[in-house]
């Protein structure tokens, strides 16, 4: 199918996108990277009046080290993000993530900020923002909001995001962690049939705040409570491991998709918890 006949706009500062999102209301729809919006608007799943492209705005972009926290902009792209020195020490979770994402051409254009407000269930970069327990920052005419991670996603390709309002960025706190990030798809750059990503600290051996987000498995990036607890305190070895995966019954409810039926992604999340928290433990633990 063809794009609907729509205007386009490109604001360059923050002011220019409030005055242009007022102009327009909710028949303007803002265009970042363009690699979801552009191919949503060919099969007509919206049909805006006007974009507005907010991919030149400097406000949005950028990565600093602020108040404690890594604070990345919402026009970060991919392969920026993959590369950035800051998000390699501070959130190596993210750096690991970027090469799951999609491909090269894509990773070039496509933002976190994108990616996020897109809330795909089978993304990446949701359930890592979750299991780091970062901070979105939003903004909008009336200034801005900071929506924990774990609240920001609320639906199937829904966010608390109001109307009029953007994301500007997400702040991550600096905490020294175990992280790593694993999915199973059907070729590579594909998206995942089902993901997991996961921090944790091991403190005199024991497991502490473990976070484990899976993600193709439900509406959006799920924290699963039950498998985290059953981590909480305890040594992290075969038997906590165990737990995890026997309690992550209790979290999981996944639908059926493309890629296969629920009892299959239950097996692939019980599968991604035994490598990735086995991924923390040193080769002789592994093999004990
Ligand atoms: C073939 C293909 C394969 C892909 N595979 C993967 C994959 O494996 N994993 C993965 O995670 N992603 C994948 N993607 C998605 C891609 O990586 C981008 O992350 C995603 O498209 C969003 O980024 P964008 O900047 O291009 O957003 P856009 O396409 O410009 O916008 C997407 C949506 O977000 C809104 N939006 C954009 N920026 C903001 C903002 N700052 N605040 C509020 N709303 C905003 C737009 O209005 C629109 O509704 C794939 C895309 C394609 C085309």
């Amino acid at each position: 199918m063809k794009w609907p006949a729509m205007g386009y706009l490109r604001a360059t500062s923050l002011p220019d996108l409030w005055s242009a999102l007022a102009q327009h209301g909710a028949s303007a729809q803002i265009i970042a990277g363009g690699q979801t919006l552009l191919a949503t608007l060919a099969f007509r799943l919206s049909e805006p009046s006007v974009l507005v492209d907010i991919i030149r705005i400097p406000e949005l972009r950028g990565v600093s080290v602020t108040g404690g926290a890594l604070r990345i902009g919402a026009l970060t792209r991919h392969a920026e993000l993959g590369r950035d020195a800051l998000v390699r020490a501070h959130a190596p979770l993210l750096t690991e993530a970027v090469p799951l994402i999609a491909h090269p051409a894509i990773r070039n254009r496509g933002t976190i900020g994108g990616s996020l407000a897109y809330a795909d269930p089978a993304a990446e970069l949701p359930a890592c923002i979750v299991a780091l327990d970062a901070v979105v920052v939003t903004a909008s005419a009336a200034g801005e909001r900071r929506i924990p991670a774990r609240d920001f996603f609320t639906d199937l390709l829904q966010t608390a995001l109001h109307p009029g309002e953007i994301i500007a960025g997400v702040e991550i706190p600096l905490a020294a962690r175990h992280s790593a990030i694993q999915e199973i798809a059907r070729r590579s750059g594909d998206y995942a049939m089902a993901g997991l990503a996961a921090a944790l600290r091991l403190e005199a051996g024991c497991v502490v705040a473990p976070r484990l987000v899976y993600f193709g498995v439900g509406n959006g990036p799920v924290l699963a409570a039950h498998a985290s607890a059953a981590l909480e305190g305890r040594p992290l070895d075969a038997g906590s491991i165990a737990a995890a995966q026997e309690a992550l019954g209790e979290d999981l409810d996944p639908p059926q998709d493309l890629h296969g039926p629920p009892d299959m992604k239950r097996h692939l999340a019980r599968v991604l918890t035994a490598r990735v928290l086995g991924s923390f433990l040193a080769p002789k633990e592994m093999a004990a």
